[in-house]
């Protein structure tokens, strides 16, 4: 079943004036309920923009989008527009950038205080957002500002986990930040992945890291949608990818460092192997 559905999605910024510009093509596309998908492609490929539709953030200059089956621009759903934010949560590259609340607590309970939910529903939900992003308890009264940086995002990323989204889409969730704190992040919204079998999609550059982390990859190329398949099968047609100034891992030796690891690909997920 398909979680984010396009049909013949475009988006067209400045129309009609001289800085006309269709960052978005004709992109139809589907995007199955639990899978854990890379986004690829050159800068100004259409990224941003086609990601901003999933949660009703810009609406299609023509064409559709459908989450869980809604057509969410419809008539009779545009008025619950607030809702498709809920169901699908997007973290924008530097997350922290956003922070706002005195503590730590009151930033990660923005999302869900907007829910209707009850205090004991929002503490529940920051708890478990907190410890999904791996932030002690102690941090819950801190400013965010007087924590380090891959603190911060934590506690952006954990906002966002808070409201629970059915889909969870992450704009280069790594920029910036060291290897160690990478790999922590990158972990940490795995483990969310699997345990939770949300749908995830992961922006990045890193080819080695949508390697480690998707089982699906879509790749933008000039405002449309050049490929969506297994990483295995759209690593394995490089040539194509290397044309567009990406530049690919040796899929055998990403592959045999996962299996060193005991991880193993399958068709959407990574699964530890018994
Ligand atoms: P990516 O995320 O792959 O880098 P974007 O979706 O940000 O790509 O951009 C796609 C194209 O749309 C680029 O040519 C970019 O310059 C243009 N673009 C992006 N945002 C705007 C905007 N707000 N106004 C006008 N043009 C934009």
């Amino acid at each position: 079943m398909a979680i984010i559905k396009t049909e013949h999605l475009s988006h067209v910024y400045s129309e009609g004036t001289p800085f006309e510009k269709v960052a978005v093509g004709d992109v139809s596309l589907e995007i199955e309920q639990g899978a854990f998908v890379g986004v690829i492609g050159h800068t100004g490929s259409g990224k941003s923009t086609l990601i901003q539709h999933f949660n009703g953030l810009l609406k299609p200059t023509s064409g559709k989008i459908m989450v869980d089956g809604k057509d969410i621009w419809a008539e009779e759903n545009k008025k619950n527009i607030r809702n498709v934010r809920f169901q699908v949560g997007l973290v924008f590259q530097y997350p922290e950038y956003q922070l706002f609340e005195e503590t730590v607590y009151k930033d990660i309970a923005f999302g869900p205080g907007n829910m209707g939910l009850s205090e004991e529903e929002i503490h529940t939900r920051v708890s478990e957002a907190m410890e999904f992003v791996g932030l002690k308890e102690k941090y819950a009264q801190k400013s965010p500002f007087d924590l380090s940086g891959g603190q911060k995002r934590r506690v952006a990323i954990a906002g966002v986990i808070a409201m629970r989204p059915k889909v969870l889409i992450l704009d280069e969730p790594t920029a910036g930040l060291d290897p160690k704190g990478r790999d922590k992040i990158l972990g940490q919204i795995r483990e969310y992945h699997q345990q939770t079998q949300s749908t995830i999609l992961l922006v990045s550059h890193s080819m080695e890291d949508i390697a480690k982390y998707a089982g699906k990859v879509l790749v933008m190329n000039h405002a449309g949608v050049f490929d969506y398949d297994t990483v295995e099968r759209v690593f394995s047609r490089s040539a194509e990818l290397t044309r567009m100034g990406l530049s690919v891992p040796q899929v055998s030796r990403v592959f045999e460092r996962l299996s060193s690891e005991g991880l193993s690909v399958s068709q959407n997920v990574y699964t530890v192997e018994q």
